[in-house]
């Protein structure tokens, strides 16, 4: 044994010299990006409101390379003909939940019992189709907040960064962190054993626990925070907010609250925190307030529709949002959707409508409350990206940026409804959507293509 040992570490020193000696290794060269060049007959650019024309958007892998009237197309590059078409970046729902939906048969819209009926797997393949369907209506960056079982959120955001399927870039919470009880009354049986339904919300009810509950979603893979701030009336304080704010800080991540009462809501402007979630508790003062500190508000203004809401409540979201425009709250494009029936479908021609065009319906909120296009399309996009906290990233179409881009026949700044005929939509330089039809086949990979960022330290993505 102690030859045999003796033999292998001659060899593996022979072998060791050998290597030694060999003159390294020529750098492989790199592997030449593809270059795509897209003729843009209009382009708006969101932030200022305004539409430049005959513009060329030249793209290298996925990210953009150069913008402006003149550039050059290099030999080689495919060519994108848009110029009959106004290009803009893609747009953000920045509250929705695509891993749940509470249905009139068999949970009579109770979604308690969602998480009873539908698996966690069977939500994560949900929010996969719903991904796509957001992608295909222009949505190419979403915030997706709670009520994903355990991480559906994260994992769908790393299968479609890893390649697998197309989607949108999804920033998830993971599950919801609350004072006991989250937003569920659950009995103590569900309570005390966990047994059913439970994954759906993180129970932290002192300061260390929330910041255990803060680590432990980060660990798994959220990109933003959602507390529960006032779902129980034994809520969080100022000081629980501001000490999930810091932690989440150490995580790149930041901080939205779910809000429900005046009380609530105050507290989680006093504490400065980044997003609130849902406009209706929120007074004239809280929008002051909001507006000074530059919080951020996803409002999730449900339109009135065949399929949901009434007209009073619809009178409330449209003033609330109204005012909350008028008093300058950085306003983002927000729905909440997590709900299906058998009404959603076109009115002419009786097709089933898919989430996105749900999505784009929130539009009607928009235009009852009097916003002009310009501010909904800014709603939609740069605040949309702020609030995501991508904006260093993607979003808007400037050079070195991620090539996440839409384009659509008429003029969304004249008439903001042109968005509903998406005709193109590209997510990290790769064509999803052309001529209206999507082309998902070249997203879809056997292997991950990308390192999914932040899940691996020190290996960036990319
Ligand atoms: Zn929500």
């Amino acid at each position: 044994m102690i030859i045999a040992c003796g033999v292998f570490l001659i060899a593996a020193g022979t072998l060791f010299a050998e290597q030694q000696r060999r003159p390294p290794a020529a750098p492989t060269p790199p592997v030449a990006k593809k270059i795509t060049a897209i003729k843009a007959g209009k382009l708006i650019d969101p932030e200022t409101g305004t539409t430049a024309v005959n513009q060329i958007i030249l793209i290298e892998g996925e990210k953009i390379k150069e913008v402006g009237p003149n550039v050059q197309i290099p030999a080689g590059a495919q060519v994108i003909d848009l110029s009959k078409m106004t290009v803009l970046p893609g747009l953000v729902d920045a509250h929705t939940h695509m891993a749940m939906t509470y249905k009139e048969q068999p949970e009579n819209n109770y979604y308690y019992l969602t998480y009873i009926t539908d698996s966690s797997p069977l939500r994560a393949i949900q929010a996969a189709a719903n991904g796509m369907q957001l992608l295909n209506s222009g949505f190419t960056v979403v915030r997706d907040v709670g009520n994903n079982a355990l991480y559906a959120d994260a994992a769908l955001r790393q299968a479609i960064e890893q390649g697998w399927l197309p989607g949108p870039t999804v920033i998830p919470s993971g599950p919801m962190i609350g004072s006991t009880g989250g937003q569920l009354w659950p009995t103590p049986e569900m309570y005390k054993y966990h047994n059913i339904m439970y994954p759906e919300y993180i129970d932290a009810n002192s300061p260390d626990e929330i910041q255990r509950a803060v680590r432990e979603n980060m660990l798994f893979g959220a990109k933003t925070i959602k507390l529960c701030i006032d779902c129980k009336p034994w809520g969080y304080s100022v000081d629980d907010i501001k000490l999930a704010i810091r932690e989440a800080a150490m995580g790149g991540c930041k901080v939205e609250g779910h809000v429900q009462t005046p009380e609530g809501a105050q507290r989680s402007i006093d504490a400065g925190i980044y997003i609130i979630a849902h406009g209706n508790a929120l007074t004239p003062e809280h929008h002051r307030q909001m507006a000074q500190k530059g919080i951020f508000l996803t409002g999730t203004d449900t339109p009135f529709t065949d399929y949901r809401g009434s007209e009073n409540s619809f009178k409330r979201t449209v003033a609330q949002l109204k005012d909350a425009y008028d008093k300058k709250v950085p306003l983002t494009y927000s729905t909440d959707f997590d709900y299906w029936n058998d009404r959603m479908k076109d009115e002419k021609t009786g097709e089933w409508l898919s989430r996105g065009e749900l999505t784009i319906n929130f539009l009607q909120t928009w235009k009852a409350a009097g916003i002009p296009a310009k501010d909904i399309l800014y709603a939609m996009t740069i605040n949309g990206y702020k609030a995501s906290d991508i904006i260093s990233e993607r979003g808007p179409i400037k050079p070195g940026l991620y090539a996440d881009i839409i384009a659509v026949p008429g003029d969304p700044l004249a008439d903001i409804d042109a968005l509903r005929n998406m005709q193109f939509v590209m997510k990290n330089g790769m064509v999803y959507k052309k001529d209206g039809v999507m082309q998902p086949a070249a997203f879809f990979h056997p292997g991950p293509v990308r390192i999914p960022s932040g899940r691996w330290p020190g290996r960036p993505p990319g």
